[in-house]
């Protein structure tokens, strides 16, 4: 028997031994489960117990090292782990900004006392993390950025207001973008980046309320906080360098939360979700959607998934092997997301007037999520970056065009 067949025999044991019952089916996608922090709430009971068992063994994070709260897995035993974890029907123990962003920007970037004092505590749930990137004047051009950072003694003292910073009002620290030499001659330089802790003096969050009924994001506003130049990562003044690598890191997440694994999933057996909606929606004739064009399209739906879902694993097993994602995340998020959006299109024509309701106990529960995740949908095509500037980089750093 190969070593990763012991690896593989000995890991389902051990998940069969240790997985609470009570999390068995439920949802598992890269923004769906426990997002740890401070204000962490467990839906079901068993959630915490997962977390905590899985943390102990380092499986929260798989392939960072065990000196961090890590698994020390190599990407072939932490595949398995997933294919595990996937054929028990169990979430993954944790998500997050931490495990998908910071994390492994920290790993790269940061100094040992930094990981030292962070990547255990994303490790465990400890910490829930947010990103203060965009501002009301800088979206696209991010650079632009005009929060400021004074150098005073051993502090940097932050003003300045972020706008967009998803779940900030859960979040514990943030890591920004700040402007600590105004007089730098391109606007990318003179950039930091920077960890602060959202309970520090002058930190306030303003929730941001949406249409879908949600506020799933919020303003940040900074007014002279003084954050250590020790939370400074890499370098001062050197902050852009970083910002573009953990760029990378959260488009290759927003394509797989969207458009790979996050996508609505095929049942094991018998008819796909969408197949299944369609029958209850439209109708059934022998044992298929009884609408021909309907079928058509919800079966071109199902192979566009299933093809970018398995293209999205691959980069996610050479990132798992230490590969740092490029240019080639703005091809995954381009297409992961615009995916996601034509498939709530397509849901929402399928539900017909079923999909107007808003609340009410004329409507079903799942319906009133379709219509609620549309409309989320919508922003997937800006956030992460918008398509028109994911199409601008791939033209200039994909394919060598002339911009
Ligand atoms: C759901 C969601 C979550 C978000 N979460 C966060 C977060 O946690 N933290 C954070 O910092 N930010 C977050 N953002 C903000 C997001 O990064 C910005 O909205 C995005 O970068 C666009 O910036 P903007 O909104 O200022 O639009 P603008 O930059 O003003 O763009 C407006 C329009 O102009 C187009 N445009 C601009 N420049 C060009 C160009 N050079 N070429 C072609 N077209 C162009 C854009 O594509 C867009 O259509 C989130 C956004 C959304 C929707």
């Amino acid at each position: 028997m190969s070593d990763l067949e012991t690896f593989r025999q000995q890991t389902r044991a051990w998940l069969e031994a240790n997985v609470p019952n009570d999390i068995v089916g439920l949802p598992a996608g890269e923004l769906e489960g426990t997002w740890g922090g401070k204000r962490a709430t467990y839906p079901v009971p068993g959630l915490k117990t997962w977390l905590d068992v899985m943390a102990d063994k380092g499986w929260t994070a798989p392939t960072w090292p065990t000196e961090y709260g890590g698994g020390g897995l190599d990407p072939d035993e932490a595949k398995v782990l997933t294919q595990e974890m996937r054929a028990l029907k169990v979430p993954a123990p944790l998500i997050g900004f931490g495990l998908t962003m910071i994390g492994p920007t920290l790993l790269r970037f940061g100094n040992d006392e930094q990981k030292k004092e962070h990547l255990p505590k994303i490790c465990r749930g400890e910490i829930r993390w947010c990103q203060g990137y965009s501002e009301p004047g800088s979206g696209s051009d991010l650079a632009s950025l005009q929060t400021k950072a004074v150098r005073d003694g051993d502090d940097f003292v932050i003003t300045g207001t972020k706008v967009w910073t998803s779940y900030a009002d859960q979040a514990d620290w943030i890591f920004a973008l700040v402007r600590s030499n105004p007089d730098a001659p391109k606007k990318q330089e003179g950039i930091t980046f920077i960890l602060i802790d959202m309970d520090d003096p002058g930190v306030k969050v303003s929730p941001i309320l949406l249409i879908s009924g949600k506020s799933p994001f919020c303003e940040t506003h900074f007014t002279d906080v003084r954050v250590p130049v020790e939370n400074v990562v890499h370098k001062i003044d050197a902050g852009w360098t970083v910002a573009k690598a953990l760029l990378g890191h959260e488009r290759t997440m927003i394509a797989d939360a969207f458009g790979g694994s996050g996508a609505k999933p095929r049942k094991d057996a018998g008819r796909s979700f969408l197949s299944d909606l369609a029958v209850q929606h439209v109708g059934e004739a022998d044992g298929r959607v009884s609408d021909a064009i309907l079928r058509d399209e919800v079966a071109a739906m199902e192979m566009d998934s299933r093809a970018f879902g398995l293209t999205v694993q691959r980069t996610k097993d050479a990132a798992r092997a230490g590969h740092q994602p490029g240019s080639e995340s703005s091809m995954f998020k381009v297409y992961g997301t615009e995916l996601n959006m034509q498939r709530y299109e397509l849901m929402v024509r399928i539900l017909g007037p079923d999909a107007l309701g808003w609340e009410g106990e004329g409507f079903d529960e799942a319906d009133l999520n379709t219509t609620r995740e549309w409309l989320r949908s919508r922003g997937n095509s800006i956030e992460g970056g918008t398509s028109e500037i994911q199409l601008n980089i791939i033209a200039k750093h994909v394919l060598g065009l002339p911009v």
